[in-house]
């Protein structure tokens, strides 16, 4: 173990030996070693502490170390950690079922529960091809989605991110292709003129025969740039699906369980997607774990069809101690009164991150829900910025030109402010250091 400038434990072990993510091999700066977490506390392997911006990429929406979670965990752990799928079942798969169809957009009835975002959007795509196939529509075989979007990292996944920043370049044309239409464009608020809709409408036109389904992340498009945009878009996507016989995807992975500030944010817009894929705080943070729902007019067709089973199933399906712990966190999730929380984060967030829109280096501030996101001018240089970020007790992990935080919904309204504050106070020195740097 050595120290660094930070005063932060760091690995040699982990230098040398674990990959993590979108890294090389070692990293080219060393990684913290946390001790232990709890509420909305991480905790370094020399104490410090470190209020938590990031809710574990919108995963650890109640804090961490959870009384409630914590109990259902080891509730379950005392009847059985896991039982294969296959053949059987058993009470927390049935429950948090039930949970899921009385909470999610209306028309939703079928469930596959899978072991990861990227599985879900996997198993989504292939319920989609099945249902072209099954529905005698074998053209309709390929994909759809927008710019900017991000739906994992498996080979499909991956097919359909951002043909430009995603990690198409790298794979090259071993990826299958798939159909890009541009950027939602950016503001939530922001009307869609004609011309954007007649675009649109083409693009179905022209490829009514080829699509399968289209894919999108409603209203935030999170990873592949942090965008909001209209709930106007969403409503024509699902009108134009309608009309081209396109099963539309919504994938929820980020967006559900109340970060854009309604619980799924496919109500914006009072759409039901056919297929919807949840996964990040579905257990409240706890364990890797995911599902996708769909139609059951989807659900039969396939079911129904000369191959009616869908042809997916992972050794860890359903496993019975994410299902236990994704039941108490949707219930924590339904008492918070998750709309107004999440509008109270909203303004604080504005309020709070206002003066960053002033500083030389920023190009926008902007918040949606319990997402703020400071879009700075240039890519951001991590050791400096993480230095900085871990002397000012807080964790926060851009990416790119993107600064941005999803805190914990269990924070206070003080605690709130005190990460506003820090992280402006951050963004602030670092962009002086930088034109000092550059300048000097
Ligand atoms: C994170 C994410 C995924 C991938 O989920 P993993 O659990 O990391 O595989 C897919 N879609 C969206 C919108 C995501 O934010």
């Amino acid at each position: 173990m050595t120290t660094s400038s930070a005063n932060v434990v760091h690995s040699d072990f982990d230098q040398q030996h674990l990959w993590h993510p979108y890294a090389s091999l070692p990293p080219s700066y060393p990684n913290i070693v946390i001790d232990h977490a709890d509420g909305i506390y991480i905790v370094t392997q020399d104490g410090t502490r470190l209020i938590d911006g990031m809710s574990s990429w919108w995963a650890s929406v109640h804090g961490y170390n959870h009384p409630k979670l914590n109990a259902a965990v080891i509730e379950q752990l005392g009847k059985m950690a896991h039982v294969m799928f296959g053949g059987l079942t058993h009470q927390p798969a049935i429950d948090l079922g039930k949970k899921l169809l009385s909470i999610v957009p209306v028309g939703l009835d079928a469930i596959f529960y899978a072991d990861s975002g990227s599985i879900a959007v996997e198993v989504a795509l292939k319920m989609a091809l099945q249902y072209q196939i099954a529905a005698k529509c074998p053209t309709k075989q390929q994909f759809a989605s927008t710019h900017s979007g991000y739906y994992g990292d498996t080979w499909h996944a991956m097919s359909i991110c951002d043909p430009v920043a995603g990690m198409h370049s790298l794979y090259g044309d071993q990826l299958p292709m798939q159909h890009f239409v541009p950027a939602p464009p950016m503001g939530f608020e922001r009307e869609l003129t004609q011309s954007e809709r007649d675009a649109l409408t083409k693009f179905f036109v022209a490829n009514t025969d080829k699509l399968a389904g289209f894919i999108v992340e409603p209203i935030i498009q999170g990873a592949g740039g942090m965008r909001f945009y209209s709930p106007q878009y969403l409503q024509l996507l699902r009108q134009l699906c309608d009309e081209h016989n396109v099963v539309l995807i919504a994938d929820e992975i980020a967006t559900g369980f109340g970060r854009s500030g309604k619980l799924f944010a496919c109500e914006h817009a009072n759409i039901s997607p056919d297929i919807m894929t949840i996964g990040k705080a579905l257990t409240g943070g706890y364990m890797t774990f995911a599902a996708t729902l769909c139609t059951r007019s989807i659900a039969d067709t396939i079911s129904q069809s000369d191959y009616p089973a869908l042809m997916h199933g992972p050794t860890f399906m359903g496993n019975p101690l994410a299902c236990a712990v994704a039941c108490a966190s949707i219930d924590l999730i339904l008492s918070y009164d998750i709309e107004a929380c999440t509008a109270n984060m909203q303004t604080i967030m504005e309020q709070q991150l206002a003066p960053a829109a002033l500083l030389e280096g920023v190009a926008e501030v902007r918040c949606l829900g319990a997402v703020a996101v400071i879009e700075l001018d240039d890519a951001v240089d991590m050791p400096t910025f993480q230095t900085l970020l871990i002397e000012n007790g807080i964790w926060v992990r851009p990416f790119g030109k993107l600064v941005y935080i999803m805190p914990p919904y269990v924070i206070t309204d003080d605690e709130l402010i005190t990460l506003c504050q820090a992280l402006l106070k951050v963004v602030s020195i670092y962009l002086t250091q930088i034109s000092s740097t550059v300048k000097g």
